[in-house]
């Protein structure tokens, strides 16, 4: 049993625990961070993590000891039961939802500091300020997440398996505008597009989730989807609201299930591209859909375009308008 507390103590450093159970922490000097005590109520901060020693101590109420005695105390369990709610399938995969939302929120206040970012957006035709931080748009130069990260007490092991460091501990995402995928409250994914010359599209490991900003559409008679989130951005700034984007033209069964869940009208707005494999799935896609009983249309863009370049070259709401009052089942 001792060397099972051990390996699950390695899995789940203390610090990793707290934060998932919401427990905010400032540092307070290289090994240690100090916050509001979770055992007792209290208004000035007197509950210190130490991050070497994997222990915890409370000045206010006393108490001390490591993750397991933490989860006895706060939860009133004993040893055993402790143990066993920190098995791996009791602890909650949204845990990995905290840290992505921080190296969001890290990659949001990046995107200011780098022209290249900024002006890789406006080439894409993205200009509208309130746009860009509405959709919490964010910049990985590469190189300082780790650093940001691990001084705010995020375990290496938490940040190679949540895949926003390479094997080698390096930063995944190098050279990229960052959207943040939302799975609910939590950050569920980020997809990560290069403005060099790296592969154009990435996201972490996981689930890319449903489809983007759904709660926001799926109320609409008709919804317009597109492939990717430079089409959805575009048509949002052009103001069309009723738009969606299913990251690929594949569409996951989350995805498809949330297409189908009322009778409307989808537009799809899929890369009208030289070896028609965008029209192709958006034909696939739309057999798919008559079969739930779903009214799909198909978009016809010039071709050779997708949304995003339909309106980075001169493309404008009224006529996009046209393209979907002309749009054909
Ligand atoms: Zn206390």
């Amino acid at each position: 049993m001792g060397e099972d507390v051990e390996a699950l103590k390695r899995r789940m450093p203390l610090l990793d625990y707290l934060r998932q159970h919401n427990w905010t922490g400032h540092p307070a000097s290289r090994s240690e961070f100090v916050g509001l005590c979770p055992l007792h109520e209290e208004t000035r901060p007197s509950f210190y993590v130490n991050t070497r020693k994997d222990v915890f101590y409370c000045h206010g109420c006393g108490q001390g000891g490591d993750l397991i005695r933490f989860v006895q105390l706060s939860r009133h369990l004993s040893f055993r039961q402790s143990l066993a709610c920190l098995t791996p399938q009791n602890i909650p995969s949204d845990y990995s939802g905290t840290v992505l939302t921080q190296a969001a929120a890290f990659y949001q206040q990046q995107l200011d500091h780098y022209p290249e970012a900024l002006s890789y957006l406006n080439q894409r035709g993205l200009v509208d300020p309130i746009l860009i931080k509405e959709l919490e748009i964010g910049y990985a130069p590469g190189g300082c997440l780790r650093r940001h990260l691990t001084a705010q007490g995020y375990s290496f092991d938490l940040l190679r398996q949540s895949g926003l460091l390479n094997v080698n501990g390096s930063d995944a995402f190098y050279q990229r505008i960052v959207f943040p995928l939302r799975h609910g409250e939590h950050v569920g994914n980020l997809y990560g597009r290069s403005i060099g010359a790296a592969f154009a599209h990435r996201f972490l490991p996981g689930n890319k989730g449903g489809l983007y900003a759904w709660e926001k559409v799926r109320h609409y008679p008709a919804v317009i989807l597109v492939e990717g989130l430079f089409d959805y951005a575009v048509l949002r700034q052009a103001g069309f609201h009723n738009v969606t984007c299913a990251l690929g033209t594949h569409l996951n069964a989350d995805q498809f299930r949330q297409l189908c869940d009322v009778a409307r009208t989808v537009y799809l707005t899929f890369d009208v591209d030289a070896n028609q494999s965008g029209q192709h799935a958006a034909e696939q896609l739309t057999h798919r859909l008559y079969a739930k009983g779903i009214a799909a249309r198909r978009v016809m863009l010039p071709e050779g375009h997708d949304p995003n370049s339909f309106f980075v070259q001169g493309g404008d709401a009224h006529q996009f308008q046209s393209l979907l009052e002309a749009a054909q089942p």
